[in-house]
């Protein structure tokens, strides 16, 4: 595993690297996350975050759009929040509309900003939904994953490795959602009969930390 490098950050190209790898991931996985939506929601988290990335790719991926990374991210949120609908649309937007004021108007995130950035964007869904660890949602792949990359960083390691741990941490906690009784959104309307299946959101998000690592590595 490697050590820090000094001076390790991402920039804006990075981040639309990231986002354009989600985007075909989500477009790729669609129809999977609406069967494990169908079995304890509505069927619809594969078609929603699909519409959302699709508008993410036309309205802020075009390469016209020069913005910063945090302008980059903010139109993330605002897109996800205006297209995505349902209970993922505005707690996706938080996430992405917290890290952008996080990270703030720079040219480039140090990776312990990063971090950061996506501990602010974690802590905006916590807040936004009243979630948490064990209700069966999101949170519980994205706070492992982002924990695991805070103490990586910490370790000293480098962002690419910390980044890799930090998406298989959160793939851990998608399928520890499986056993688990939702207590947040429409899969507690199933009480128990939520046991048993993996949590869509849980799933998109680890989408999203395994999207950022593969960004990451390849730059
Ligand atoms: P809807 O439930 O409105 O149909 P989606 O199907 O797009 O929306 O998203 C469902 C996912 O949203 C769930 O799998 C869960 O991970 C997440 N979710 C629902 N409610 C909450 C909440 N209060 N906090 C965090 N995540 C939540
Ligand atoms: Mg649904």
């Amino acid at each position: 595993m490697g050590r820090v490098m000094e001076g390790e950050a991402v920039d804006a190209a990075t981040l639309r690297r990231w986002l354009d790898v989600l985007a075909a991931r989500l477009s790729e996985r669609a129809d999977y996350l609406t069967q494990l939506d169908a079995a304890i929601g509505d069927g619809d988290h594969g078609i929603n975050m699909d519409r959302g990335f699709r508008a993410v790719r036309e309205r802020v991926l075009d390469p016209g759009n020069e913005a910063p990374l945090d302008g980059l991210l903010k139109g993330v949120g605002m897109t996800l929040l205006s297209t995505v609908g349902g209970a993922a649309g505005p707690l996706y937007g938080t996430f992405f509309l917290r890290m952008a004021a996080q990270a703030g108007a720079k040219d480039r995130l140090p990776a312990p900003e990063l971090a950061a950035a996506l501990a602010a964007g974690v802590e905006g869904v916590r807040q936004r939904g009243r979630a948490e660890p064990g209700d069966k949602t999101m949170l519980d792949a994205l706070l492992p994953g982002v924990e695991t990359l805070e103490r990586m960083l910490a370790e000293g390691r480098d962002l690419a490795s910390a980044l890799e741990a930090a998406a298989a941490a959160a793939e851990e906690g998608c399928r520890a959602t499986v056993p688990m009784v939702a207590r947040k959104g429409r899969a507690s309307y199933l009480g128990q009969r939520s046991a048993g299946h993996q949590d869509p959101g849980a799933t998109s998000s680890a989408y999203l930390l395994r999207a950022l690592a593969a960004a990451v590595s390849g730059s």
